[in-house]
């Protein structure tokens, strides 16, 4: 049945269609892309963590130093009135000397504490710096993905434009009832509607039809559209 030839035809195309549009969405840049996404993502959160503790950091080793700052405006002031002479008590003296003392030795201490977190500061300043490079480094490699995947989807495009055409020129002479009756089948039967019977094997489901069954379709006109009994597809005799 020469239409059931052309048919099969049809059918390798389809199939060759069918293969290009799958191959088309599951490219394996687009897993790998996927996949950055989440790893920008967690990388992003990382960078944002980083340098929040980096600020608390900062901010405490302000604080620090400020306080230090005030307690020696205040040292200077004390020290100021000991040697104007405004004050000539030696109690009120050795009271002020004690406190100037005081306040040099609570000075130090905010500066010591400052040093400390600056200390503390700097490996989590180094810490950013990588994550940084990190995020850096995963955006350029999304940008180089999504240009990979812009390549291969034209790429298949291309072909796939080739496929349609010859699929259209293949399809010309074939009976419209026909063609209908093997889109209806090939969305039942996984794309594939059309199967070539060799010897005793059907090639869509890969069944031996039984003899009884095989001698009527052998029998069966060269006109006569028939089918597998295992699978329902038609056969090319
Ligand atoms: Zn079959």
């Amino acid at each position: 049945m020469e239409s059931l030839e052309d048919l099969l035809a049809v059918q390798v195309l389809d199939t060759r269609i069918d293969q290009l549009r799958h191959q088309k969405k599951t490219l394996p840049e687009r897993q790998e892309l996927l996949d950055q996404a989440a790893a920008l993502k967690q990388a992003t959160a990382a960078t944002d963590d980083c340098a929040a503790r980096l600020k608390d950091l900062r901010r405490s080793q302000k604080e620090a130093e400020d306080h230090a700052s005030l307690l020696e405006d205040k040292a200077t002031e004390v020290n100021g009135v000991l040697y104007d002479g405004s004050v000539s008590s030696h109690k009120e003296l050795e009271a002020l000397q004690q406190e100037h003392q005081q306040l040099k030795q609570n000075q130090s201490q905010f500066e010591d504490q400052a040093l400390e977190f600056m200390e503390l500061a700097e490996p989590v300043e180094e810490e950013l710096e990588l994550l940084k490079a990190a995020s850096a480094a995963i955006v350029e490699l999304i940008a180089d993905l999504e240009a990979q995947i812009t390549v291969a989807v034209a790429e298949i495009e291309v072909q796939l434009d080739e496929q349609l055409v010859q699929r259209e020129s293949a399809q010309a002479g074939i009976a419209p009832e026909l063609l209908s009756l093997y889109e209806g089948l090939r969305s039942q039967q996984g794309g594939v509607a059309v199967a070539r019977l060799a010897g005793a094997r059907c090639e869509g489901c890969h069944l031996e039809i039984p003899s009884g069954e095989l001698d009527a379709i052998r029998k069966a006109p060269a006109d006569e559209a028939v089918t597998c009994p295992e699978c329902t597809r038609l056969l090319v005799r």
